[in-house]
C-alpha cells in the first residue's frame, strides 16, 4: 500500500474540545462517545492511532486552531474573543502536541525540517520491514493567524516548530476569510513578507479569493492549499471556501499542492450536513476533484489529501465507502480505473506532499 500524507487534521482542537484521545482506536473512541453531545457536534470520529498504522499514514499536518467567538457554535467553550486569547490557546495546542510526542515517542513525532522528515520516514520503513509499529510524523500548521500579536512573534512561532501558516479561517486582521470576504490588508502584506523571510509555507485554504490572487503574485515563499476542493465542480456552493480554476492554476504555476477534502458538503453540490444522506456521495466524487486538478496541471504531482477528518464533521458526512481513515486507501483502485498509474496513485496519496516538503522545508 502507498503511504498516506494527510495535510489537515485538527487533532489538538478535538483533544481540547471533546477530550478525544488519538492514541486510542476509532472504535474505542466511538464506543466511549455513544450518546454524547460530541457526536451531535462533530460526528463519529474517523481517526485513531491503530487506524493510522493500518492506513499507512506517514505524516499528518496537525493544526493549531480555535474559532473566533463570533463564529463559534453556542456549545463551543473553546474559542477566542481577542488576539491575546487566541495566542494563549494556540500556544496551549502547541504544548499539547509537544506533550503528545514527548509522552508517546513510539506513536507520534514532531518534525520541522527535511532532515527530521527523512529520519522518521527511514524509521517507519525499517519498522514496516520488521512488521513493527512506527511513530507518525506531525508537522505544525497554524490555521488562522489572529494569535500573531506582533510580527516579531513569527520568529518565536518558527522556533517553536510551526512550519505552515494560514492567515485566515474566518476573516482576520490580515485578510478576508471564509464567510468574511476581503483582500489582504496592509498588516496581511507585512505578515506575508516576514513569513517568507523565515521560510513559512503559506496555506491559502481559507483565504478569500482576492487575498489569494494577490498572494500568488507577491508571496515570495512557498505556498499550498492544505484542504480545499474545486469550485468549478460545485457551481451552486455559495460560501467562499472552494478554489476556482483560476486559483488552482495559480497554485500549480507556483509549484504548490492542493489537498482535497473527503467532506460531502465539498464534494457534491447541494449535499447538506445533517440533512442529506451519505449514501448519495461516493469516493468517485472525491476522485472527480483530484482528476480536475490533475487535468489543469497536466500531471499528477500537484494534488494530495487534506482530509480535515474530525474538523467539524465526522463519519456521517463522508463518502459512503469511508468508515475510517483506512478507507482512503480505496482511492487507489478508483484512480487506477481512471487511468492513473500505480506511481501516480502513490504520489497522490502521499508522495507529492513528501517531495513538496523535501523541497520546501529547511534542510535541518
Ligand atoms: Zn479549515
Amino acid at each position: 500500500m502507498p503511504l498516506i500524507v494527510d495535510s489537515h487534521q485538527d487533532l489538538a482542537w478535538n483533544m481540547l474540545s471533546f477530550g478525544r484521545d488519538y492514541t486510542r482506536s476509532v472504535y474505542e473512541t466511538r464506543k466511549a462517545e455513544i450518546g454524547s453531545a460530541t457526536i451531535e457536534h462533530n460526528g463519529d470520529t474517523l481517526l485513531g492511532w491503530p487506524e493510522f498504522q493500518q492506513a499507512e499514514v506517514a505524516l499528518i499536518f496537525a493544526t493549531l486552531f480555535s474559532p473566533p467567538a463570533r463564529w463559534a457554535f453556542s456549545w463551543e467553550k473553546y474559542l477566542y474573543r481577542n488576539p491575546k486569547e487566541a495566542k494563549i490557546q494556540y500556544r496551549q495546542q502547541l504544548d499539547l502536541y509537544n506533550r503528545l510526542s514527548d509522552e508517546n515517542p513510539e506513536k507520534f513525532r514532531l518534525i520541522t525540517s527535511a532532515l527530521t522528515l527523512e529520519e522518521i520516514l527511514d524509521n517507519q520503513n525499517n519498522a514496516k520491514s520488521a512488521q513493527a509499529e512506527y511513530p507518525i510524523a506531525l508537522i505544525l500548521l497554524m490555521e488562522g493567524a489572529d494569535c500573531i500579536l506582533d510580527f516579531a512573534d513569527l520568529e518565536e512561532w518558527w522556533g517553536l516548530g510551526v512550519r505552515l501558516i494560514g492567515p485566515a479561517w474566518a476573516g482576520t486582521r490580515f485578510c478576508g476569510g471564509t464567510k468574511e470576504p476581503g483582500p489582504l490588508t496592509p498588516d496581511g502584506r507585512k505578515l506575508l513578507s516576514i513569513m517568507a523571510e523565515h521560510g513559512f509555507i503559506l496555506d491559502l485554504s481559507h483565504m478569500d479569493e482576492p487575498a489569494v490572487l494577490e498572494s500568488l503574485d507577491m508571496y515570495p515563499g512557498h505556498l499550498a492549499a492544505t484542504h480545499a476542493n474545486c469550485k468549478d465542480l460545485m457551481p451552486n456552493y455559495e460560501i467562499n471556501r472552494l478554489l476556482s480554476d483560476r486559483v488552482i492554476s495559480g497554485i500549480l504555476e507556483r509549484d504548490g499542492i492542493v489537498g482535497v477534502v473527503p467532506y460531502n458538503t465539498f464534494l457534491l453540490d447541494g449535499w447538506l450536513i445533517g440533512k442529506s444522506d451519505r449514501e448519495e456521495v461516493s469516493i468517485e466524487n472525491l476522485v472527480d476533484h483530484i482528476d480536475h486538478i490533475c487535468q489543469i496541471a497536466g500531471d499528477a504531482q500537484h494534488v494530495g489529501i487534506g482530509s480535515d477528518f474530525d474538523g467539524g464533521f465526522g463519519l456521517q458526512s463522508t463518502p459512503k465507502e469511508i468508515d475510517t481513515i483506512v478507507d482512503l486507501q480505496k482511492l487507489v483502485p478508483s484512480l487506477l480505473s481512471r487511468g492513473y498509474s500505480d506511481e501516480e496513485s502513490a504520489a497522490i496519496l502521499g508522495g507529492n506532499w513528501i517531495s513538496y516538503l523535501n523541497r520546501n522545508l529547511p534542510a535541518s
